[in-house]
């Protein structure tokens, strides 16, 4: 199933998407989680229900007449991974690494598909990421690789944006990925169950239309199973988490002379069998405000 939280005229809720239209699964049940992390929190019960609609209900509301949000909007963790395709690696000038990189971004970074991600006054070196994201579906703590898929609730595109000169000014990465609306993630989770395998597709990012990443999944360094067991030796992870788990060769600040992103420009990232994950840059506001 591809699971969207959107928003029309009678509120926001989850929806199953078909084609280019939508199950509400709202209308299905009033009672059903209209938020994703208390959707997957339910486990069985609530996921026997979407099967359910996904089964017998019309889809009748057009994707075209409404909003979709960040198919998990307020994850309590998000977890990413830097310098995880080889190519990658290469154009960073950096040493292959005998660990996972992990950094994190706070959830003010998620925001969803065709929201506008905000070019901050601070920086000119904007720069965009084009990632597979992983949704964790249920609580898991000290898992094995074999069994770490079986704690994924499914999969989405994400573009894990980068304030490179922040990025760089220390050696932590944290602060340079933590601006509001630089983790765009969607346009929805595409439950596990319809990607055979997560390390065989491919993944795509185009700036205004022009190809800029073009790689496949199975490049992936530390593989989905790998991350999820670190993290779980580390955490417990639990329903709605996302992890980011790295981009390929292609990034702006690597290219001669480097491209970063202004105003106006659309970057789009496209996995297969995830659809395409769109968003524009706008210039952000910085009137100061305390509420
Ligand atoms: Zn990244």
């Amino acid at each position: 199933m591809k699971l969207a939280t959107f928003e029309d005229d009678k509120g926001k809720r989850l929806g199953i998407v078909k084609g280019d239209m939508l199950i509400d699964l709202s209308a299905f049940d009033p009672t059903f989680p209209t938020d994703m992390i208390t959707y997957l929190s339910h486990g069985d019960t609530t996921g026997r229900k979407a099967k359910q609609a996904n089964r017998e209900v019309e889809a009748t509301i057009p994707l075209s007449s409404v909003t979709l949000h960040a198919p998990v909007e307020d994850p309590r963790k998000i977890f990413c991974v830097g310098l995880n395709y080889a190519d990658h690696v290469a154009e960073t000038g950096r040493d292959k690494p005998e660990n996972a990189t992990w950094f994190t971004k706070p959830p003010t970074a998620i925001v969803g598909h065709d929201a506008n991600v905000l070019k901050p006054a601070v920086s000119d070196m904007i720069d965009y990421e084009a990632e597979l994201v992983v949704i964790i579906g249920h609580r898991c703590r000290h898992i094995a690789p074999e069994d770490a898929l079986n704690a994924v609730a499914g999969y989405c595109c994400g573009n894990d944006v980068s304030v490179r000169d922040w990025q760089f000014r220390s050696p932590q990465f944290t602060i340079g990925k933590s601006f509001d609306t630089h983790g765009p993630i969607g346009p929805w989770l595409t439950t596990r169950d319809e990607i055979a395998d997560p390390h065989a597709l491919t993944i795509e990012c185009r700036v205004n239309g022009a190809v800029r990443q073009k790689s496949n999944t199975e490049h992936l360094i530390f593989k989905i199973e790998h991350l999820i067991a670190e993290l779980s030796a580390v955490m417990t992870l639990e329903p709605g988490d996302v992890i980011f788990t790295g981009t390929p060769s292609g990034v702006g600040v690597a290219m001669k002379p480097p491209q970063f992103l202004k105003a106006g420009d659309t970057v789009e990232v496209e996995i297969a069998g995830l659809g395409t994950l769109s968003n524009q840059m706008v210039t952000e506001d910085v009137t100061p405000y305390v509420k």
